[in-house]
């Protein structure tokens, strides 16, 4: 259809008594144009607004999507790094159910294609483990974790309680059908919750208990290796305590934990998620007055958790190099401006990568037992 005869597509105005309008009338004059420009904007078929309604609903699901699939992504590379972390560096001894539920919305039922009923859902499993081992899908409504009934999602917290030994049935709604399967825990060295928090920023962080990744972050990483490079430094900072007592402030101490890690547009925790989102950034602010020699620190535990859980150390001098060339300016306001210059740090991880694929143990890297590598 030409443009001069889309429905509502009129040039009257233009010709309306314009000449009568004098200086005076200019700025309505200028609006009425602005108005008639706008108008003039609208091409192409009608769009009722019933379609996009229902293509938003498509959209706030197909970005629940997404998210989930990537908090899940940074779980796997979490638990995988936990796992390599050594007896002398734990902290606790933390159930790991390796899902992610959170309690129903009409977005995130849209998101993993099942009916929306009260209770908590399971947005999806971590591959390898231990809900995926007992068979649970994404879909399936929890009811019951061993002698644990689930009805909100803080009810997962109560998890932290359960020290079992041995398979404990596990209760879902599947459809219309309840299914019962038995769920072997898994126990990790520490009780981290993985957050993905909406930010362009480029950034990543840590308080304890918390491991927090920017979608910004995510779109610049590359592989699930790059991936693990940035957890395992948040990890290290966790391992080797250094927000407590250093920030001097009183986080909270109530970690949800890792099964209810998500903000999720339309999920009901995206109140809690703003305030946490503001303790993060608390936590940021704070860090970059942190003494560097904790970055170091960070740095030398993370890669070594990194080679302990079967990565290529080399991806970590690869990462800090694109970050200096690929985000110079982000220096002065994100994640690398918490950390000490990109040049030194970039000098001493090729040196400890160095040290580590040419066989130096671990132990002898923490002796600084290697040349040229000051060590805190
Ligand atoms: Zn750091």
């Amino acid at each position: 259809m030409p443009l001069d005869r889309v429905p509502g597509h009129s040039n009257a105005l233009l010709h309306h008594g314009g000449g009568r309008w004098g200086r005076s009338c200019i700025p309505g004059l200028l609006a009425l144009a602005v108005l008639w420009l706008s108008a003039c904007a609208t091409t192409g078929p009608h769009v009722p607004s019933s379609e996009v309604e229902a293509l938003e609903k498509v959209l706030r699901a197909k970005s629940a999507r997404y998210l989930i699939a990537q908090n899940l992504r940074i779980q796997a590379v979490g638990a995988r790094l936990l796992r390599a972390v050594p007896d002398a560096d734990s902290g606790e001894r933390a159930p790991y159910l390796g899902l992610l539920a959170d309690e129903a919305t009409d977005t995130l039922a849209d998101a993993v294609g099942v009916a929306k009923r009260d209770g908590v859902l399971v947005l999806g499993v971590v591959p390898g483990g231990p809900a995926e081992r007992a068979g649970i899908q994404a879909g399936d409504y929890l009811e019951k974790i061993g002698p644990q009934v689930i009805t909100i999602s803080q009810d997962l917290v109560a998890r932290a309680e359960l020290d079992v030994t041995g398979p404990m049935p596990v209760r879902v709604r599947r459809g219309e059908a309840l299914v019962e399967t038995p769920l072997e825990l898994e126990y990790l060295p520490w009780n981290v919750e993985f957050k993905v928090a909406e930010d362009d920023a480029v950034n990543a962080s840590s308080a304890p208990g918390t491991i927090t990744i920017t979608t910004g972050m995510l779109r610049f990483l590359r592989s699930d290796a790059e991936l693990a490079v940035v957890v395992s430094h948040e990890l290290a900072h966790i391992t080797r305590r250094h927000d407590v007592g250093k920030l001097g402030l009183a986080l909270p101490t109530v970690v949800v934990g890792i099964a209810a890690a998500l903000i999720v547009p339309g999920s009901q925790r995206l109140v809690s998620t703003v305030v946490e989102k503001v303790i993060a950034n608390v936590v940021r602010g704070a860090l970059t007055k942190v003494d560097w020699d904790m970055e170091r620190e960070a740095d030398v535990f993370g890669l070594l958790y990194l080679h302990a859980a079967g990565y290529d150390p080399g991806v970590a001098s690869d990462l800090w190099e694109r970050f200096a060339v690929e985000l110079p300016a982000a220096r002065s306001f994100s994640f690398i401006s918490d950390h000490p210059p990109s040049s030194e740090r970039l000098i001493r991880l090729n040196k400890l990568v160095e040290a580590l694929r040419s066989g130096v143990s671990p132990d002898a890297i923490l002796a600084g037992n290697i040349d040229d590598v000051p060590l805190p």
